[in-house]
């Protein structure tokens, strides 16, 4: 509901960010401690209902700041879109990192545009897709992610201030 949605969420989480990292890491490892069907009972639609009030495009700090990982098909999709040769792709915009994944070569995202949107929205990469890695069972799946997301993503961060509440 983009009514719902302002950018005071977004405005708390820069203001607070910094202060809450303790308690998020020793929120994941209470969180870790709990069986699966307990931990998505408690984050059960968490997801949807922050995002009822983070609106991305006020924020955009994702692209602006984690260069996501890429794989050989997404690699693929986004040349064909472009109408570039993969390997010209790939020495444009790709470069392998310190772990050696594929991910983007440029910090903010080369494709985010002025007004936070993706140029390449529907090509855009897996990673970019599941980012924050929050909806239904991906939430209990990536626990260890949270906390360090919380420091980049307004919507964890809210996700994990909300979970505080329910312990
Ligand atoms: S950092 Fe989170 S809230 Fe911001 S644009 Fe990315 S997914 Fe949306
Ligand atoms: S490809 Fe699009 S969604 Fe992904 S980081 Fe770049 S601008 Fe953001």
């Amino acid at each position: 509901m983009e009514e719902n949605k302002d950018k005071s969420s977004i405005e708390d989480w820069r203001n607070r960010r910094n202060k809450v990292k303790v308690h998020n890491k020793k929120l994941i490892k209470r969180l870790s401690k709990l069986n699966d069907k307990k931990l998505h009972v408690i984050s059960e639609g968490l997801h949807d209902r922050v995002f009822e009030k983070v609106n991305c495009l006020d924020c955009a700090n994702c692209c602006k700041s984690i260069p996501p990982i890429i794989n050989e098909t997404d690699t693929r999709r986004m040349a064909k879109h472009l109408g570039m040769k993969v390997t010209t792709f790939k020495d444009k915009f790709v470069k392998v990192d310190e772990d050696m994944d594929m991910v983007m070569n440029q910090s903010p995202c080369p494709f985010l545009q002025e007004d936070n949107k993706c140029l390449i929205y529907e090509y855009r990469p897996k990673a970019c897709r599941e980012y924050p890695h929050t909806e239904d069972f991906e939430f209990a799946k990536n626990l260890k992610l949270h906390a360090v997301n919380a420091h980049y993503c307004p919507a964890v961060f809210h996700i994990l201030e909300d979970l505080k509440t329910k312990l």
